[in-house]
């Protein structure tokens, strides 16, 4: 590895810029700062006990400070066209850009916001350790009530922001769903994009993923019962091929709606239907589900932890997958169960509402259906999709129509980056420097 440049002291002891390694024929810079960065335990944003790290305005501060110079052809003798910053962990990138004192062009700014919910507060006592003038601190710059939002600094001073779902991005620009920043986006009015994110469908396919007990695709989708008993048995769910089997695997948190199912589940049980879920989180919720199993051993199954392997052989094994969110800024299970034929059951809500066609009587008849949608985003609407579910899986040649059909969709990148491709020819071009 090359050094490109070093940290400045300002965040804290040595750390550096590394060049020279590729991933996927794309040069990739390391800042390589292990004060900051290596730590044991927990994630990169919580540790252990799921608390933000005490120092996180540094940490991401540190790689905002990086992000600018590289946007200002300062490091490294390069300049890209374009700087797409994600979420509040880069968007303070543009609060240095904004506050650069030395002239130059910078290129276009791009933000995206991946939840509005985590929104990068801190005390405003923090600013001088991030090397931002007292001018920062203002209400059309990155005052937060009181608090500093990294998100809002990208907010303010991106030229052009995005988020993951056209639906979403109408939401955001509610009071209901804009989480406090509603009047900052409206106040942007063209200047806003929804796209909707692809998965990786390589790793993401039933017909090559090494999870799965038996490979199955559009032509091959007896082999996914295979899969169902496996995962029945794996789970100790009682072996019935003709129960309509609902999986979950999802963060167990508020967002997610899984209240909404504990409420809902005993008209999922009338029904004859199965349940897996496996998820981490809330205790609460981590709680209900555990006593859920318990009351209905055979029928239920809950594995609470983080496992990928488990979670394709669910995607693999399952007829339908519930989504219940109360707000979903994309989502990317419901993508996968669409590529793996297992059902969507969504909340009408983000990009659940724009991945998803409800199986309604109209696109059933025109065969574009793909899943079931609900809305209000509320216990007996859920019970009710469940309900229509259970229908659709008692006639087995309408619902292979709609799972043929579901896994036949372009859930892949390529949509994407199109979208992302035109976005950026159409980005504005920067103000020029002092210009504020
Ligand atoms: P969010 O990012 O809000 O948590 P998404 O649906 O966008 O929700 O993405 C969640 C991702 O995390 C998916 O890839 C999902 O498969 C994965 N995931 C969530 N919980 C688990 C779990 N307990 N075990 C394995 N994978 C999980």
């Amino acid at each position: 590895m090359r050094k490109v440049a070093a940290l400045p002291r300002l965040f804290g002891a040595a750390g550096a810029l590394l060049a020279g390694h590729t991933a996927a024929g794309l040069q990739v810079w390391m800042l390589d700062a292990p004060h900051l960065y290596a730590r044991k335990g927990g994630g990169p944003y919580l540790d252990g006990d799921g608390h933000d790290w005490p120092d996180n305005h540094l940490r991401f501060g540190a790689l905002s400070w990086v992000g600018a110079q590289i946007a200002m052809g300062r490091l490294g003798g390069w300049q890209p066209d374009v700087v797409h910053l994600h979420d509040w962990q880069a968007a303070l990138t543009a609060g240095y850009l904004h506050f650069d004192p030395a002239p130059g062009a910078r290129p276009a700014t791009l933000l995206t916001i991946h939840n509005l919910a985590f929104q990068g507060l801190f005390g405003a006592g923090m600013l001088p350790a991030l090397g931002l003038p007292a001018g920062a601190l203002d209400v059309d710059g990155m005052e937060y009530w009181g608090n500093l939002s990294f998100l809002k600094a990208g907010v303010q001073w991106a030229d052009h922001l995005s988020t993951v779902s056209p639906t979403y991005a109408r939401e955001i620009r509610t009071v209901e769903h804009g989480m406090g920043f509603d009047g900052l986006l409206r106040a942007r009015p063209d200047g806003l994009t929804g796209i909707v994110n692809g998965i990786d469908d390589a790793v993401w396919n039933p017909a090559t993923d090494p999870a799965l007990v038996a490979q199955y695709s559009v032509r091959r989708l007896h082999a996914k019962a295979t899969n169902k008993a496996a995962l029945q048995a794996e789970l100790q769910l009682e072996a019935r091929p003709g129960a309509p089997l609902f999986c979950v695997v999802s963060r167990l948190s508020t967002q997610k709606g899984l209240d909404l199912l504990l409420a809902a589940l005993p008209r999922l049980l009338a029904r004859g239907a199965q349940l897996a879920v496996l998820g981490t989180g809330e205790r609460a919720l981590e709680d209900g589900l555990r006593r859920a199993a318990h009351d209905h051993p055979g029928d239920v199954a809950v594995t609470i932890g983080y496992d990928e392997p488990l979670s394709h052989r669910m995607q693999g094994g399952a007829d339908a997958i519930l989504v219940p969110s109360r707000f979903e800024p994309c989502g990317l299970t419901q993508l996968y169960g669409l590529r793996y034929g297992t059902l969507p059951v969504v909340a009408r809500v983000g990009g659940l509402a724009d991945t998803v066609i409800d199986a309604n009587e109209a696109a059933l008849r025109d065969g574009v259906a793909t899943g079931f949608q609900f809305s209000p985003v509320v216990a007996d609407a859920l019970a009710v999709a469940v309900e229509r579910a259970c229908d659709l899986f008692a006639d087995p040649l309408a619902w292979q129509r709609v799972v043929k059909r579901a896994m036949t969709r372009d859930v892949g990148w390529s949509v994407a980056a199109g979208a992302y491709r035109d976005l950026y020819d159409r980005l504005p071009t920067p103000a020029p420097p002092g210009f504020t």
